[in-house]
């Protein structure tokens, strides 16, 4: 058990909402301050950015009760439906039977989670922009301009959530010894939507993620509840296929036509689209420590933001929460111990499913559609369906299983290297025509070579 505190959340995205629940759930009182307003009174235009839910995030969800409620808005992906110019769509399963990662939508699912936070018993103060934070005395300093007189919040405890661009971080940059970096990708994103058809059914193979790779860009889509897709088009900023170069209505059209031919119908709404939303910027962000004494810790995307390639940046951010309880749990009232091993647990693992997030991206837009990779993704299914105990794939580790992420990132490159081998000595290997016996008897070996070290 531990004492009551009075804990303050910067940020009602949707990793302080989680650890509002996590952290009425043992007693605190929660004051939740955010610059928006409250997003449940906010009519959507229609345009709905959703987020693949996985392992992670629902284990997270379902210590607390909640797994149940989401998933009746979520809908479940278990393969990428994989669109390669010229040839027939293809599926990839992502997992075993019964595997899938889950499509939501990210204002539903927020909104959702306030309510919850709220019914719980957290206070949420929304258009109260933090400007400033006073480690030391754990003060929050509210306000809307920063030539305005701010009000000031004496807490406990001080958790930011407050994204990827967090004052609270900011503030704790400007200690010595704070390491820091932020990488942009020269790839940004823009969201369109590709509507339902006129009965309201889904116009894609609604079970899965559907991915058009053409190199230097791509485009994704994911399902929603109302029958249209999310698509997001990731694309270098400037070049020759590239957000800058695309800037009249005819060459955005010419553009779908010859690269996503199979959405002709849409082409007028993808293309008003294209300009009406906004083009955002892709950022991995690492700093270190993530906490200060006892009194402020750093949790989800203001410790750790990533790219999204691998859809993990809200799953990873629900792990911390998860890892957090495990140490309240462990540590009770011990709140400078439960920081500092927060911290640490969570600081090298983040930091690999940023690498692995950032690999995936290379992954997505240019090998899903290399015949080479393909056959090895199918030699590693084989494999690991006939040795389950002995191979399971990377992204199996990463997205169906709570296994760390520094241990995936591990066991993968040792992986590859085994596979690496494998087709080395096997030059011959295409398509179906392959020894089956040989090839498993060449993971075997070089398994247990790898294993003795
Ligand atoms: C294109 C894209 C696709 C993605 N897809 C996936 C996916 O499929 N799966 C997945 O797991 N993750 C995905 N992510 C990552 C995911 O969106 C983030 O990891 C997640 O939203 C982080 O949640 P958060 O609560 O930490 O931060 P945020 O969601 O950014 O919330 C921060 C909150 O803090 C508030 N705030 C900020 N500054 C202040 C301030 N000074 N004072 C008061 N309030 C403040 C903001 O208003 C906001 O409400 C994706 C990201 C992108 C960009």
């Amino acid at each position: 058990m531990q004492t009551s505190k009075k804990i303050a959340i910067v940020g009602s995205g949707l990793v302080g909402s989680l650890l509002a629940i996590y952290l009425r759930r043992k007693g605190h009182k929660v004051d939740i301050f955010d610059r928006r307003p409250d997003i449940r009174n906010i009519e959507f235009s229609g345009r709905s950015i959703n987020l693949a839910m996985s392992t992670r995030g629902w284990q997270a969800l379902d210590r607390v009760g909640l797994g149940d409620e989401i998933r009746k808005i979520a809908i479940a992906m278990n393969k990428r439906a994989i669109h390669v110019l010229d040839k027939p769509m293809y599926f990839q399963h992502y997992g075993k039977e019964g595997e899938a990662i889950y499509s939501i939508s990210r204002g539903l699912l927020n909104k959702k989670m306030i309510d919850l936070a709220e019914r719980e018993g957290a206070r949420f103060i929304f258009e109260s922009k933090v400007m400033d934070v006073t480690l030391a005395g754990a003060t929050l300093h509210v306000g809307s301009e920063e030539n305005e007189t701010w009000e000031s919040h004496k807490y406990d405890l001080i958790f930011g959530a407050d994204g990827a661009f967090s004052r609270t971080r900011h503030k704790m940059q400007r200690r010595s010894r704070f390491d820091y970096s932020q990488k942009f990708l020269n790839t940004g994103y823009k969201e369109l939507t590709i509507p339902p058809n006129s009965d309201g059914t889904h116009k894609l193979e609604k079970n899965s993620l559907h991915i058009w790779p053409r190199g230097e860009f791509m485009l994704i889509a994911l399902p929603n509840l109302n029958g249209s897709f999310t698509c997001t088009l990731f694309m270098p900023f400037e070049g020759e296929n590239s957000f800058e170069s695309l800037n009249s209505e005819k060459k955005v059209q010419a553009f779908f036509e010859s690269n996503f031919p199979f959405i002709t119908e849409d082409i007028n709404n993808l293309t008003r689209d294209f300009f009406n939303n906004p083009t955002s910027a892709l950022v991995t962000i690492k700093c270190y420590p993530w906490t200060y004494w006892d009194k402020v810790a750093l949790v989800g995307d203001s410790a750790h933001a990533i790219v999204p390639f691998y859809g993990q940046g809200m799953n990873a951010g629900f792990e911390d929460i998860r890892v957090l309880d495990d140490l309240m749990n462990l540590y009770e009232d011990d709140w400078e111990t439960i920081f500092k091993e927060y911290e640490k647990q969570r600081k090298s693992n983040t930091d690999a499913i940023a690498e692995l997030s950032y690999r995936n991206f290379v992954e997505m837009s240019s090998k899903t559609a290399d015949k080479n990779f393909l056959l090895r993704k199918k030699i590693e299914k084989w494999f690991s369906e006939k040795h389950p105990d002995k191979w399971v794939p990377l992204y199996s580790r990463v997205t169906f299983s709570n296994e760390p992420y520094e241990e995936a990132l591990r066991l993968g490159d040792m992986q590859k290297e085994v596979m690496d081998e494998v087709m080395k000595a096997n030059p011959d290997v295409s398509g179906e025509e392959w020894d089956h016996k040989k090839i498993e008897e060449d993971i075997l070996n070089l398994l247990k070579n790898k294993a003795k070290g």
